[in-house]
Formats: structure tokens, C-alpha cells, sequence
């Protein structure tokens, strides 16, 4: 197949061999887990449990609310401790409502429902179960993956793209799953193209991934429908809509999804999910973490329960050195930077970075822009950063957001090449977060402006059933002064 390309992109140091040549290790149980109810896109699961109630492995614990939301289960067995805010893995640090689980240490597991041969199973049961499951996007965009199955099916899709891609430095993960599980992965893509009904698939893989390349290879040869790909090494290049402009030379187009190109993008850690689900009938409770950065002192790859916390994982990591300057949830391209190490990591996390001020360039404070044009080049959504973040500084909202605010997938490869280091991404985020409000903010004065709306009605018709009560009242009054009238003569 003759690969196309996408604009843009960088090539930042890859830094994966401090942590791809370990081998999947399972985290031992920590004594506590912290099960934040929003893990996903989409409306907070909603709680099924009370505090004191002694739960099973892969019981569940909150149920979806609404079409875009994920169930919950429990990672482990133990008793319900709290119902309650606990810290977010958010930079904001801010609160969000969590289950906590105290766990018994005796792994038992609730009864588990087998699925039968899901080929044998109608296409939407298939992702329905997916959905039941609790599975979302393993590759961090934390969608609810059977809502993808079911709008793929729907728009007939042809293609289903796995992405093993795998573009964010330090980040190993999905390598070492690649590498040690690729029949199970194998098996879930089965089980998905079923679910989609789209007639093949194509596992995407970076060219800095030989093992995973051809363990994938190996495992897939006796399916016709299914293929493995080499892609060059570039950032953004594990991006959908890059990943879909690389196989096929289609933009999707502006506010657009990828199936409307015929593809869905699908990542190798939600096939492999998938596969656990309709075989094994496990829920989505663990996931491969990859902890790795200068100060770490073992970088590893974690099989660890879904709400343990950052300090667990770093703990069995040997801890992090004084040197640390930064901790990411995520690769540092697109990482979320976290407020502290007592925060739990959830379905969407696959890694865990500590990095000195050497790694994180701390070094070299920003300084005025040199108008180089650099970070234009590097945008692979072929936006303006420079201009951008001038209009975001002024707050210039319409006009940035005319110049494609929101193709902006905060990718931050326009940070990355910049000489003078300006936080282009920031600009964006903070503007985000302003236009946010701002529509929060129109959307209540147009609530209090139909209540006032509906108030005066209200009064308006209170008013003119008095006044129609009074004519009434008149006319009978005036009926019987007649009466009498006519009775007297
Ligand atoms: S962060 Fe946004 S503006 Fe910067 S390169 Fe990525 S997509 Fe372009
Ligand atoms: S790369 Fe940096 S210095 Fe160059 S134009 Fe963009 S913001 Fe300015």
C-alpha cells in the first residue's frame, strides 16, 4: 500500500529505551483505589453502590447515564469506603466526584458473564457489550468505544485503522502490549470489524517498533482482512486524522469525523479490551501504564488496576529523585501536567512521566517571538500558532476562532520547534477555557431570559383572567339590575 503524508510535524527525541525493553509487569494490589465517576467524554457514570457495601472483581459500580457515558467497574474485591470528591488527574487539581474502594487483597471475582461466540451475536450486541464492558478510547481520547462501533456501522465504513502508532516519546505501552499479546489484539480486531462490518483492517505501527511490527505480523498472517503497516517515525503521526491523511491522502474535514473518510480509528489497547471483554467477559478494570523519565529510577511497563494512584506506580517505579521538575499524566508532547502524586490514574492513562528540568527544557525561559514562521511550518492542521496566540493575548475570540481555534488538536508540535519557547499551546488552552465560559455564560442568560419569558406570559394571562372574571362579573351585575327593573314595572 503506497503511503501518502500529512503537513507538518517534528520529530522530538524518542526517548523510548528507558522503558521499551521491559516486560509488562502487574502492580502489585495497592491498599486503596480511587474510581473518579468522569473518566470519559461524556456525562459521569452514575453510582450503583452504597459506602459499606462489599463488592467482587468486575462488579459494577456505576452505570452510564446517557448515550455517551461509561460504566464503571471494580477493579478489584473489597468494601465501598467512600462516595465523594477526591483530587483530580487535572492540573486544575480540582475535586471530582470518586468511588473509593478498599480492597480485601483476595482478588475475587463477581460471576462472570461469558459471552457466547460473539460471531454468533447480532453486530450491535456485539458493541453493545463493548459499551457494557466500560471500554473507551485506551489511546487517551477516552470516547466511549462502542458509540464509535455502532456510528461506523451505521455510516458504513470500510476500513477499521488500529493505531499502534504510538508517536508520543518515552510512551511504550502499546509496544509492549504489541509485542507480548498480539494474538488477543488480533482477536479483538476480528471482534470489531464483525461489530463495524467493514470488510478490513490495518494495524498502523511507527518504524521505531521492529518487534511489535512483526509480532503483529505473525499474529495476523492467517487473516486475509487484516494488514500491518510501517509508518515513518513522526509526531504527530499517532494523531486520527493524521493517521487517516497517511493511509488514505484524505483531510477529514474541518469539525469532521474520520469515519465521514469511510475509516474508524481504533487503538491497539481498545482491541485488546475488546477482546478481554467478549472472551473473558472482564471488563475494562487494569490497563499497561508505561512509567518511565529521567527521574524515575526503574522505568516501567504496569499492568495496573484502574484508581491507583500515581504514588503507587512511582513507588514500584523505586521512586523519583529530587531532580524532578515535571509530572505528566501522558507523553510530554500532549501529557496533562498533575497537581501531585496522590491522584488516581484512570482508563485513559498510558503513561506516567517524572522529568528533570534537562528533559523538560527549563533551562531556557521564553523569551519575545522572533517571527520565524517555524511553528507554522510545524502545525500538522495547517493553522497559524504565531497569529493565533497574538489573538488569543488581545482576546480576540471571533477572529481566532476564524483562524481555526478549534481544529486545534493542542498537539503542541508548534511549542516544540519554537526558538524563543513561547507556550504556544497554553494560548489555545486558555482561550479554549474562555470561550467555554463564555458559552456557559450565554447559555444561562438564555435560560434566565426564557424564564422571564415564561414568567411574564404567566402574568399576562393571570391578568387577563381577572379582567375576563371582572367582565363577567360586570355583565351578571347588569342582568340582574335589568331583572329587577322588569320586575318592578
Ligand atoms: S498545538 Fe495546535 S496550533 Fe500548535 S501545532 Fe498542534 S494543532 Fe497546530
Ligand atoms: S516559532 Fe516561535 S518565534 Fe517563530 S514565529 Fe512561531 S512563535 Fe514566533
Amino acid at each position: 500500500m503506497r503511503l501518502h503524508d500529512f503537513r507538518g510535524g517534528v520529530h522530538p527525541p524518542g526517548q523510548k529505551h528507558l522503558s521499551a525493553e521491559q516486560a509488562i509487569e502487574a502492580l502489585p494490589l495497592p491498599p486503596r483505589l480511587y474510581l473518579p465517576l468522569q473518566q470519559h467524554a461524556g456525562g459521569p457514570a452514575l453510582p450503583v453502590v452504597t459506602v459499606g457495601q462489599r463488592v467482587g472483581k468486575g462488579e459494577l459500580l456505576a452505570q452510564a447515564q446517557g448515550a455517551t457515558s461509561a460504566p464503571l467497574h471494580a477493579p478489584t474485591s473489597g468494601t465501598i469506603t467512600a462516595l465523594g470528591d477526591f483530587t483530580a488527574p487535572h492540573a486544575s487539581g480540582l475535586p471530582l466526584p470518586t468511588i473509593t474502594l478498599e480492597v480485601d487483597g483476595a482478588d475475587r471475582w463477581v460471576e462472570r458473564d461469558l459471552s457466547p461466540d460473539p460471531f454468533r451475536l447480532e453486530p450491535g450486541e456485539v458493541a453493545a457489550r463493548v459499551g457494557a464492558a466500560g471500554i473507551v478510547g485506551m489511546g487517551g481520547a477516552n470516547f466511549p468505544a462502542a458509540v464509535k462501533l455502532d456510528k461506523a456501522r451505521q455510516a458504513q465504513v470500510h476500513t477499521l485503522v488500529i493505531n499502534g502508532a504510538e508517536c508520543e516519546p518515552y510512551v511504550s505501552c502499546d509496544d509492549r502490549l504489541m509485542r507480548e499479546r498480539a494474538a488477543d489484539i488480533v482477536d479483538g480486531i476480528a471482534i470489531m470489524l464483525y461489530a463495524v462490518q467493514a470488510s478490513h483492517a490495518l494495524i498502523a505501527i511507527e518504524d521505531n517498533k521492529p518487534e511489535a511490527i512483526q509480532a503483529m505480523r505473525d499474529a495476523c498472517s492467517s487473516d486475509a482482512r487484516i494488514a500491518v503497516l510501517s509508518l515513518p517515525s513522526r509526531y504527530p503521526a499517532g494523531s486520527a486524522k493524521q493517521l487517516i491523511q497517511w493511509l488514505t491522502g484524505l483531510e477529514t474535514p474541518a469539525g469532521g469525523r474520520g469515519t465521514d473518510t469511510g475509516l474508524l480509528v481504533h487503538n491497539v489497547g481498545t482491541a485488546y479490551a475488546t477482546h478481554r471483554a467478549l472472551r473473558q467477559g472482564q471488563p475494562l478494570i487494569s490497563r499497561i501504564v508505561t512509567v518511565s523519565g529521567g527521574a524515575v529510577a526503574e522505568p516501567r511497563n504496569l499492568e495496573a488496576p484502574i484508581g491507583a494512584l500515581v504514588a503507587d506506580l512511582l513507588a514500584y517505579c523505586g521512586g523519583v529523585s529530587a531532580d524532578c521538575a515535571r509530572l505528566l499524566m501522558g507523553g510530554p508532547m500532549m501529557g496533562q501536567p498533575l497537581p501531585g502524586i496522590h491522584v488516581p490514574m484512570i482508563k485513559g492513562t498510558n503513561g506516567i512521566l517524572a522529568l528533570t528540568a534537562a528533559e523538560v527544557g527549563e533551562m531556557h525561559p521564553p523569551s519575545p517571538c522572533i517571527r520565524c514562521g517555524r511553528c507554522v511550518e510545524a502545525c500538522p492542521m495547517g493553522l497559524l500558532p504565531v497569529e493565533m496566540a497574538n489573538l488569543a493575548r488581545r482576546e480576540e475570540w471571533t477572529h481566532l476562532q476564524a483562524l481555526g481555534l478549534s481544529d486545534c488538536m493542542a498537539c503542541g508540535s508548534c511549542a516544540y520547534v519554537c526558538p524563543s519557547r513561547v507556550p504556544l499551546p497554553q494560548y489555545f488552552a486558555f482561550a479554549h477555557g474562555q470561550l467555554a465560559a463564555q458559552r456557559r455564560e450565554e447559555r444561562k442568560a438564555e435560560q434566565i431570559r426564557l424564564l422571564m419569558d415564561q414568567r411574564q406570559a404567566r402574568f399576562a394571562r393571570a391578568e387577563q383572567a381577572k379582567a375576563e372574571a371582572a367582565a363577567q362579573r360586570r355583565a351578571a351585575k347588569k342582568q340582574r339590575a335589568i331583572v329587577a327593573v322588569e320586575d318592578d314595572d
